[in-house]
C-alpha cells in the first residue's frame, strides 16, 4: 500500500490531501471554502453531496463541541463550582464559536476517518495495486 494507515493520519490532521500530501484542502486566502480538487493530483475531496462527507464533518463538530465544551461547563455547574448564568454565557458562546473554529479541521477529519477505514480506496493505492499510474476518480467510485 502507497499510503498508509498512519500517513492518512498525519494528512488528515494537518489539513493536506489524504492522496498526495499537499497542503492544503482549502482555496488560498479562504476559511471555509474547500477546493474541489486536489491541486496537485486531481483527486476530488467531494465526490458528491450523498457521499456522507458533510455528515461525517458535522457529526465530528458535532461531538467536538458537546465533549469540550458542554460537559466540562455542565459539570461545574452542576458540581457548583461554577454559578448558573455564567455557564449558561460561557456555553452559549462556546457552541457558536467552537464550530466555526473547528469547521476546516473537521473537514480535513472527515476525509481521515473514511480513508483511514478504507485506504485501499485512496487513488494512489489503487494505482499501487494495479500497477498503474495514480488514477484521479473520485473516492467511493468503483
Ligand atoms: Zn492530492
Amino acid at each position: 500500500m502507497k499510503v498508509s494507515r498512519s500517513r492518512i493520519v498525519t494528512r488528515g490532521l494537518s489539513n493536506c490531501c489524504p492522496n498526495c500530501g499537499k497542503h492544503s484542502l482549502f482555496k488560498a486566502g479562504s476559511l471555509f471554502e474547500m477546493n474541489d480538487r486536489c491541486p496537485r493530483c486531481n483527486f476530488v475531496f467531494v465526490a458528491s453531496q450523498n457521499d456522507g462527507f458533510h455528515f461525517r464533518a458535522i457529526s465530528l463538530n458535532f461531538g467536538v463541541t458537546i465533549t469540550a465544551v458542554l460537559i466540562p461547563i455542565l459539570t461545574l455547574a452542576w458540581t457548583g463550582h461554577l454559578d448558573a448564568t455564567r455557564a449558561e454565557f460561557i456555553s452559549i458562546a462556546g457552541v457558536l464559536l467552537l464550530p466555526f473554529l473547528l469547521y476546516r479541521a473537521t473537514c480535513s477529519w472527515s476525509l481521515m476517518n473514511y480513508f483511514l477505514f478504507f485506504p485501499a480506496e485512496l487513488p494512489a493505492n489503487r494505482a499501487a495495486a494495479e500497477g498503474e499510474p495514480d488514477n484521479p476518480s473520485p473516492h467511493g467510485a468503483p
